[in-house]
């Protein structure tokens, strides 16, 4: 099957259909208000619990709630489901796709995994054999093992000392709290930056760091709390695990078939008509006895809603009444990193013949990170590139063509001319997604996790909080989504 074919059930859930039949809506309401001043007022349809955003946050809780036997409608504002999960057909067969948002799976990733096996979705090891290419001040070495052969030996020893600093810390971060840490007023109050310009003297050593940041949060490390890079780090169980090449037992281990956003499709049919799509959520107001769900063109009562989108954009809903001071101000805190992720398609994966996995790392962008994301069989040839943090904010509002040509350029200093000309490319500039809003994951700049954390997950009256941004565990990342969703159904489960 396409992921990007919308399956029949899908196909049936379009915003006609919700409008015209089954809830109240906007549109209703106009029209009968046009007919007459005396025009019944509409009452709004009636669930039991209201899932904004069906990413898999969203579609997971929908979907243990509907389990536990409890009536569940899912609001998603784009016309398709996955949210950060979005795959391209590559070619004829139905799994082949490009993976435009998250793609890989990894060890102690356990509560994905365990959705994965219970949908019947499968993983393959992600390509690793041959060596990586590290690209410093325009020299080009290919190199085996996590740290890069930096120029000085020197940075080398000290990136290493550095990293483990960093893990040795994070542990001390309690993933519930993290503003309980015996550190953490001091840690949330420098950046990232501030803490590597303390600790790490080497420029070259710092530089990587640096690298390490972008590549896993699409942000410059002076745009972060070094608090909440510990959190992050602690919720993924080490820094190490964040940044492994593949196969070597970290995040980017395992491909899934048929694309990640295969899973929430799986997700969504398993729900059927309960997941409305093109609903955009505009205003959710409470009172003692319920809560009503406003989408753009309709409107839902329910005993209990849970909100599964990033903190930033639930912050662009109404709230009536409004929400505690604490909560509105953590929405306007946590912005989300800038990505774009380019795709390079070729006739065959030439690079592997050079002896080469496909993975770059560099000092130079706009593409610093490149990792090979060919079909299982390896064909085609297909490369996934990064532009993160500065670079994406440089390269996002630039015309296509232009983007092509800086992103190739990347390219060609890490696998030579071939790499310039492929069949193939398109790129998902995140920053322009109105429903995402940049990607991989909001952050937290300093100040954030110590002042307002504590409402990052709290309940407020009947309003409960999902979404990876919320999760202890693998924060960021699908497992976070995952793991989210099922916190959020448990916490409505218990009230109902
Ligand atoms: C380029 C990229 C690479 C990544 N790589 C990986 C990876 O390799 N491995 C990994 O595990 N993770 C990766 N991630 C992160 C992963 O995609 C996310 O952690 C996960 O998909 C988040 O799921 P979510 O349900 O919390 O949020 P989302 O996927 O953002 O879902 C939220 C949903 O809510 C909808 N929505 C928003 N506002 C409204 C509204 N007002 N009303 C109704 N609906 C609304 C959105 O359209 C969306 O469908 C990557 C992300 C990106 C972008």
């Amino acid at each position: 099957m396409s992921v990007n074919r919308r399956p029949a059930n899908e196909r049936r859930l379009t915003r006609r259909r919700f409008v015209a039949g089954t809830v109240a809506t906007g549109a209703a309401a106009a029209s009968s208000g046009a007919a007459g001043a005396a025009a019944r007022p509409v009452r709004p349809k009636s669930t039991e619990i209201v899932v904004v955003g069906a990413g898999l946050a969203g579609l997971t809780a929908a979907l243990r709630l509907h389990q536990a036997g409890r009536s569940v409608i899912v609001l998603e504002a784009r016309d398709r489901v996955g949210g950060r999960c979005f795959s391209r057909p590559l070619g004829p067969h139905a799994s082949d796709v490009a993976n435009m948002g998250a793609t890989w799976v990894g060890p102690t990733q356990d509560r994905i995994q365990a959705l994965m096996a219970e949908l019947g979705v499968r993983k393959f090891p992600t390509y690793s054999k041959g060596q990586l290419v590290w690209y410093e001040q325009g020299r080009r070495t290919p190199y085996t093992g996590l740290i890069p052969p930096l120029s000085d030996p020197s940075a080398i020893a000290e990136l290493v000392t550095s990293l483990a600093a960093i893990d040795n810390i994070a542990k001390s971060v309690p993933l519930d709290a993290p503003w309980h840490a015996p550190g953490a007023a001091v840690w949330d109050a420098m950046t990232a930056e501030t803490w590597a310009e303390q600790k790490i003297a080497h420029p070259d050593a710092r530089s990587a760091f640096a690298l390490s940041v972008e590549g896993v949060l699409s942000v410059e490390p002076r745009d972060i709390s070094f608090l909440y890079l510990l959190f992050y780090v602690h919720a993924a169980g080490s820094l190490e695990r964040l940044v492994a090449n593949a196969g070597a037992g970290g995040a980017q281990d395992f491909r899934v078939k048929g694309g990640t956003q295969g899973i929430a499709i799986k997700l969504a049919r398993r729900l059927g008509s309960k997941v409305l799509l093109g609903q955009p959520v505009r205003r959710i107001s409470q009172d003692r006895r319920r809560v009503t769900v406003a989408a753009e063109g309709a409107t839902l009562g329910a005993k209990r809603v849970i909100v599964a989108i990033p903190p930033t954009l639930a912050g662009r809903i109404a709230y009536t009444p409004a929400l505690p001071a604490l909560r509105d101000q953590l929405t306007q805190r946590v912005p989300a990193g800038s990505l774009i992720k380019t795709i390079a398609v070729y006739d065959t994966p030439f690079w592997r013949h050079q002896g080469l996995n496909g993975q770059a790392n560099s000092d130079q962008g706009p593409v610093k990170v490149t990792l090979d994301v060919s079909p299982h069989n390896g064909t085609p040839g297909v490369i996934a590139g990064f532009v993160d943090g500065e670079d994406a904010r440089v390269l996002s509002d630039l015309p296509a063509r232009e983007r092509r040509k800086l992103a190739l350029r990347s390219y060609v200093r890490y696998f030579g001319p071939e790499a310039g000309r492929p069949r193939r490319f398109f790129d998902q500039v995140w920053d322009h997604e109105a429903y995402t809003g940049g990607c991989p994951v909001g952050v937290m700049p300093p100040g954030v996790m110590t002042e307002y954390g504590p409402a990052l997950r709290a309940p407020v009256g009947r309003i409960h909080w999902a979404g990876t941004e919320t999760a202890t565990k693998w924060n960021g990342y699908m497992d976070g989504a995952v793991r989210s969703g099922e916190r959020a159904a448990a916490e409505a489960l218990a009230e109902l």
